[in-house]
């Protein structure tokens, strides 16, 4: 029991005075329940001034449903009273003359007042740090952008439904959404733009989700959703190619047109892990799978994926070596003019001999590059290389031009026209010599950024070609716009001219189309007569394929060339006779 008793005794007006100097409300209520002082700072808290409530019963500072009960409490704190210090009690509050509730803290004492016991309470308005504890809160659940849950809440829920699908024994799904090209959206329009797709997205997300799903934003351009009680399969894929379709809508946004995308990685719960962080890492290997897929599209998980991360983890290291250690060659295949036979130029092809894996394929190699960052040194010195190539054939009295494979990704680093301005300036490259290859795909999805670019790279002289032509989805307004001298038509539908209809009709029509927009055009994947002979038919202008040559070192191509040029003529011969 705690009693101010000892020491001199303390008079009224000194209490008064020493009250007042308290920055908390005091007040002091005597055993009937009565205010008998109240200090100057209750007044800010209680909207009362303090000397209004003197006299007045304590009970109107509280909150109606606390009056009832509060005698009760009063009577036990004088018969057993206890001091408490502040932070006792959770969600005290007091009620405002204007009838407020206002958050308070209080703390509580007893002493005696001559002869007369009384309570004293100091009590603190808290209302700004509640609210801060709920800001506080509120951020770490969730996402103070698309406001769906935080990464941690996510964790938790999904660890908490993961204990759940064990015991039921009813399976869940988690969903690793990633937006495809999303950093082309904020460097092409900016943050303010990209802030708004995710909002969009985390809408239309929201619109295909039932009540109950779990929807959160991981961070970046990172969503994921918690299925619960999956029972069959196709029923959550319905789920997942809705929400791919969703994404996938256009968006306007101002003036500009946009193609959001997302790829998804699915997993199931039990069947692909018991713990959350076994599932988030295998949904992701899913949704990097996904993106390598094509992008747009989801994949669900499987065992074999993870092997595949492990061979290409083990791929990026011997890349990244060989490229320090010099180890990669450019080659060159020859294009040929599919009316004289001539030589007009060759094809720069990468090839890497790894020690231990034997000759990789640039297929494989270049989308692993791309895909963690090695591409830009890997262009670099593919340029450089090339730049370098064409000079040298010069001195030798060889004005070839060179073509150059660029990766989408290349195309995206502000810097590139200005680097490719520097190596020809560095080398003394006439720019008529050079060609960037570009392929049809990563020339439209970029839009107008990449547009710019391409006028840029034109303007210094450099020739620019489209590469893969055929596969992706030109707009023929795009493509009347594009700086691009030439057309190269896919493999793929070359090499099924003679025995695939529809092959035949697309690349007809290719070459019809290259015509009216006044471009070259070119065949790649010649291997046979018959393909030439078609292909000569239809008006192609150029050839490249393993029926002239397949890429050779640098130091063949001038005797490969001496060779063509043979044949060249003798051919000429025999077709002029
Ligand atoms: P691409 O630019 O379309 O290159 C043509 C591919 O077709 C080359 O494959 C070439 O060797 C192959 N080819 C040529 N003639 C024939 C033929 O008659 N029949 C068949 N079946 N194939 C033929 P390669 O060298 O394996 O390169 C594959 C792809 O890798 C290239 O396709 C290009 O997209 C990429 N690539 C190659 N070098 C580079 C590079 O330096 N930088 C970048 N970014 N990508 C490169
Ligand atoms: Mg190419
Ligand atoms: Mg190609």
């Amino acid at each position: 029991m705690v009693e101010v008793l000892a020491g001199a005794p303390l008079s009224w007006d000194q209490l008064v005075q020493w009250v007042d100097l308290i920055p908390d409300g005091v007040l002091v209520v005597n055993q009937q329940g009565v205010v008998v002082c109240a200090n100057t700072a209750i007044q800010d808290i209680s909207g009362h001034a303090g000397d209004a409530l003197v006299g007045e019963p304590l009970s109107q500072l509280l909150p109606p449903q606390a009056r009832a009960g509060h005698d009760r409490h009063l009577q036990r704190f004088f018969d057993m009273p206890d001091l408490r210090p502040m932070g006792r009690v959770a969600d005290l509050s007091l009620c405002r003359s204007d009838g407020q509730a206002v958050p308070v803290d209080i703390s509580l004492g007893l002493f005696r007042l001559g002869g007369e016991r009384m309570a004293l309470a100091v009590v603190r308005d808290v209302s700004q740090l509640r609210a801060l504890h709920a800001k506080a809160e509120y951020l770490a659940m969730h996402d103070e952008l698309t406001g769906l849950y935080s990464r941690y809440m996510f964790t938790e829920l999904l660890t908490q439904a993961v204990v759940q699908a064990l015991r039921s024994e009813r399976p869940l799904a988690l969903l690793l959404v990633d937006l495809d090209d999303f950093k082309s959206v904020n460097d092409g329009h900016g943050h303010h733009v990209g802030d708004q797709l995710l909002r969009e997205v985390a809408q239309r997300m929201r619109g295909v989700l039932r009540e109950g799903d779990v929807l959160a934003r991981l961070g970046g351009d990172e969503f994921a959703v918690l299925l619960r009680d999956q029972g069959s399969v196709p029923a959550t894929l319905t789920v997942v190619e809705k929400l791919v379709v969703a994404i996938g809508q256009p968006w306007r946004s101002g003036n500009h047109d946009i193609s959001p995308g997302a790829s998804i990685g699915v997993v199931f719960a039990p069947g692909d892990g018991g713990s959350g962080d076994v599932l988030l890492r295998r949904a992701d290997i899913a949704m990097y799978r996904a993106k390598e897929a094509g992008r747009g599209t989801y994949l669900v998980y499987d065992a074999q994926m993870a092997q595949h991360m492990e061979e290409r983890a083990q791929l990026q290291g011997r890349l990244k070596r060989a490229l320090q250690a010099d180890a990669l060659r450019l080659h060159f295949q020859p294009q040929v003019c599919a009316r004289s036979g001539r030589v007009v130029g060759v094809e720069a092809l990468l090839r890497w001999t790894d020690p231990e894996l034997g000759e990789v394929s640039p297929a494989r190699f270049v989308p692993v590059a791309e895909s963690c960052g090695l591409i830009q040194p890997l262009g670099d010195w593919v340029l450089d290389s090339a730049c370098q190539q064409i000079v040298r054939w010069q001195a030798q009295g060889l004005a070839l031009r060179v073509a150059v494979n660029i990766s989408t990704h290349q195309l995206r680093q502000p810097r590139f026209a200005l680097r490719l301005e520097e190596l020809l300036a560095q080398w003394q490259v006439p720019p008529a010599l050079l060609e960037l290859e570009i392929t049809e795909s990563a020339a439209m999805s970029n839009g107008e950024q990449a547009r710019e670019l391409l006028e840029r790279v034109a303007a210094l002289g450099v020739r620019l070609a489209l590469d893969d032509f055929g596969m992706g989805y030109s707009s023929l307004g795009h493509l009347r716009q594009m700086p691009v001298q030439r057309l190269k038509i896919d493999r793929s539908f070359v090499q099924g001219v003679m025995q695939d209809e529809q092959d035949a009709v697309l690349t007809r029509a290719v070459i019809g189309l290259a015509k009216t927009l006044g471009k070259t055009v070119v065949a790649e994947g010649v291997e046979d007569e018959a393909q030439r002979a078609f292909l000569q038919r239809e008006g192609c202008d150029e050839l490249q394929g393993w029926l002239f040559s397949r890429a050779v070192p640098a130091e063949q191509v001038p005797a490969l060339l001496r060779q063509l040029e043979q044949q060249a003529s003798q051919d000429w011969l025999v077709s002029s006779y």
